[in-house]
């Protein structure tokens, strides 16, 4: 391959706000016919809105609020700064907090100074704190955080987590450019899952997945090469199981991530098709 065509190819795409680290990725990218879609923070905003909170019996909203807002202090996920937020502007007083756990994409669980141990994360994870939960019935673009005291439930937080506006249009440029698997592979729980995907037309969805199973799909995804699109905050495992990775890391990211082929700095997810048709153009030109 020409090297010079591949350093045009890689500078087209950075003035595109995509990083590829090399110019093997470009012989990848050009031929990808499967892709994998991490959801939350990837074909959705990652910048989510709380619109509901739904106490348990006896509970009320201030107080589950108090409760998720003092545990998510402690945690890096997207949903975590929206908690925090809307207690500070609501005037509810944070608990002191003598330890905490991040339990990446479970959630995170605290001690409290009076002893109490708090929950905030997905059902699974405050199942094994609580026992068997009903899920909470969303609308589209909803999603839900579930908070545990102790070994009681004690309500949801209900957040809104629009898709990217480019998401849909991605998707079906990938198809007309002869991808022919697309899925998608999410933590979040199967409704949410699936009602995104249904806007984008996204028909194979794996929901409730943990990392570990993230890879074990995307590694086994067929036809290849495989291309993963990941968040970049916790999809660092995945984003090395498929032949390439690209992270979507949002405008000014500093830090790529590590294990991604490519980076796209900018919120435009769209920008993943332009990068798999300037590799196209530039395999073209070098062969
Ligand atoms: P995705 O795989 O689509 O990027 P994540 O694994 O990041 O999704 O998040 C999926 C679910 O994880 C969320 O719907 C939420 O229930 C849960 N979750 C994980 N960590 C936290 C946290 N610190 N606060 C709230 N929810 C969390
Ligand atoms: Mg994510």
């Amino acid at each position: 391959a020409a090297p010079v065509a591949f350093m045009g190819g890689m500078s087209s795409a950075a003035r595109l706000n995509v990083i590829i680290k090399d110019g093997g990725v470009l012989e990848v990218l050009a031929r990808v016919r499967s892709v994998a879609f991490d959801k939350t923070g990837t074909l959705t905003q990652g910048r989510p809105a709380v619109v509901g909170i739904r106490p348990a019996a006896g509970r009320a909203p201030d107080e589950v609020l108090r409760l998720a807002a003092s545990a998510e202090q402690h945690s890096v996920h997207v949903f975590a700064q929206p908690i925090v937020d809307v207690a500070l502007r609501d005037g509810v007083d944070l608990c002191p907090v003598t330890s905490a756990e991040e339990v990446a994409t479970h959630g995170v669980e605290v001690l409290l100074g009076d002893g109490s141990r708090v929950r905030v994360g997905k059902p699974s994870f405050i199942e094994d704190a609580v026992g068997a939960l009903h899920r909470a019935d969303l609308a589209p673009g909803e999603t839900a955080v579930y908070v545990s005291t102790d070994d009681t439930f004690a309500g949801v937080i209900v957040l809104s987590d629009p898709v990217r506006p480019q998401a849909a249009e991605t998707v079906a440029r990938m198809r007309a450019a002869g991808v022919e698997q697309v899925v998608m592979v999410t933590g979040d729980v199967a409704s949410t899952a699936r009602s995104i995907a249904g806007e984008l037309g996204v028909t194979e969805v794996h929901a409730e997945t943990t990392p570990q199973m993230k890879v074990d799909i995307v590694g086994s995804l067929a036809p290849r090469p495989t291309l993963m699109v990941g968040d970049g905050i916790n999809d660092a495992p995945v984003l090395a199981a498929a032949d390439a990775g690209i992270a979507m890391a949002g405008r000014g990211a500093t830090a790529a991530s590590e294990s991604a082929s490519a980076v796209v700095t900018s919120d435009d997810i769209s920008r993943v098709a332009d990068a798999m048709e300037v590799s196209r153009r530039t395999v073209a030109v070098a062969l």
